[in-house]
């Protein structure tokens, strides 16, 4: 019966590594040294590579790419269970190699780049050398790709690209650019002639991109192919920030039943409250039935793929995404004055909560594809009833113990008297 929620003893050993070192070196470093992995500064850089190199050595190092695309290859579920230490702490994700929007960026190079792609901008994003980011939104759409526009034309050795992108994350400050067209991905540096950063939003560029001219060899992936491309690294994307934001979540009820055993009100301890009870209980819950839901769809993607586990890839997006509003709320809640402050993680956690609705596809774009994808497996009853209408039911059942009743009279008669009995209670 292979039916089984343990660790095994080695991974749970990598597992309180990671949780110490993210506590004891990574939390109090990012403290006093923000955004640290992205500095120039030699001696910044310096101290960043001492604690990487330790991470290295564990064999921890970008540890979302499988082995055959060139990472350590532990597969989603054990990506999921370290996920859960390292998205405690916002700046572990980077330290780790292992951050959005790069991480997809980096799928997609191992599993689609040539030879001389992955040397040329693999290897540099795996070592921190260059960072990326993607560009798929555009102004007039978002959830609906059909409505994407920008194009890329060849000519001669070149291809031209012209559009217009919205919300790349971190595209500022990115080497490179991955950028979905209506015929593929192609990968732009940031540098080139025509590729304009608008100046709002700040974090999340708008880009218009002018007679774009890249060589032919920056064609991601087979030309006019982007969606299965998108797919494949939005997928991957979606999980593992569902990985993410359980950790979020964990923090947030760890940080409220602190709080809720140290305060008082009308004396009492507040965790003595039924209404305080109420939401640590619905919180608690909530959290076991999203990491149940996140790690069984991960060991289901190490079983399959990630397009076969499309259906509860989108189910988790917006469940964690609900999970988060939930419970960051009631972390909030409990957390009172100093809950609707930027001295706890709380405001911040529950600010961002709308945006992992949002982020990677809209909830109600993941909910018409579970329902569409759901419903496949039905077929819709025949005639008025639906299967479950009891009274055809029971008809059918008592044809088929028809015949034992002929050769029992008796039988009939225990029969009849349940039937009746079960009348008169309807
Ligand atoms: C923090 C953050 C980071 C992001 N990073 C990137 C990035 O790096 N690169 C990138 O390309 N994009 C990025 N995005 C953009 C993201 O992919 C889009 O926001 C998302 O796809 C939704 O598109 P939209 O914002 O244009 O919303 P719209 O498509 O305009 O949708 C708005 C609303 O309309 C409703 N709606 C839309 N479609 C449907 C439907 N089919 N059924 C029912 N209701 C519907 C929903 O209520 C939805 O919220 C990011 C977004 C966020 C919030």
């Amino acid at each position: 019966m292979a039916w089984d929620f343990s660790t095994e003893p080695e991974f749970q050993a990598k597992l309180d590594w990671v949780s110490d070192f993210c506590k004891n070196e990574i939390e109090p470093f990012s403290l006093v040294f923000p955004y640290a992995v992205r500095s120039k500064n030699p001696k910044v850089k310096a101290m960043v590579k001492e604690l990487q190199d330790q991470i290295k050595e564990q064999g921890l190092w970008a540890i979302f790419l499988d082995r055959e695309l060139g990472g350590p290859g532990y597969g989603q579920l054990k990506l999921g269970l370290l996920n859960e230490v390292i998205g405690r702490y916002p700046a572990a994700p980077q330290f780790f190699g292992a951050a959005a929007p790069d991480t997809g960026n980096m799928e997609l190079l191992a599993a689609y780049g040539t030879d001389e792609q992955k040397e040329r901008w693999l290897k540099p994003m795996l070592n921190q050398e260059l960072w990326s980011a993607y560009s798929m939104t555009e102004p007039q759409g978002g959830s609906d790709p059909k409505l994407f526009k920008t194009y890329a034309e060849r000519d001669g050795d070149e291809w031209v690209i012209n559009g217009e992108k919205w919300f790349t994350s971190a595209g500022r400050a990115a080497d490179l650019l991955f950028v979905m067209c209506t015929n593929g991905i192609f990968i732009v540096p940031r540098e080139t002639p025509g590729v304009e950063i608008m100046p709002e939003p700040r974090s999340h560029n708008h880009i218009k991109y002018t007679n774009v001219r890249i060589p032919a060899d920056h064609l991601l992936g087979p030309e006019g192919d982007a969606r299965t491309l998108a797919q494949r690294r939005l997928g991957g994307g979606r999980i593992h920030h569902a990985m993410r934001t359980l950790a979020r979540c964990e923090l947030a009820f760890d940080m409220m039943c602190e709080r809720s055993l140290s305060r008082q009100s009308h004396g009492k301890i507040i965790s003595e409250h039924q209404m305080v009870q109420e939401k640590i209980a619905d919180s608690y819950a909530s959290i076991r039935m999203l990491r149940l839901f996140v790690l069984e769809t991960a060991w289901k993607i190490d079983q399959s793929s990630t397009a076969e586990t499309r259906t509860d890839i989108a189910a988790v997006k917006f469940t964690m995404a609900k999970v988060l509003r939930e419970v960051s709320f009631n972390a909030l809640h409990i957390l009172g004055s100093l809950g609707t402050t930027d001295l706890t993680p709380i405001q911040a956690m529950y600010a961002s909560a709308p945006t992992m609705g949002i982020a990677d596809g809209v909830d109600e774009v993941h909910k018409a594809t579970v329902a569409r994808n759901v419903l496949k497996g039905y077929e819709p009853h025949e005639g008025l009833w639906p299967t479950e209408y009891l009274p055809a039911k029971r008809e059918a059942a008592r044809a088929k113990f028809e015949p034992l009743f002929e050769k029992d009279p008796e039988l009939r008669k225990i029969a009849e008297g349940y039937a009746r009995f079960a009348a008169a209670r309807r």
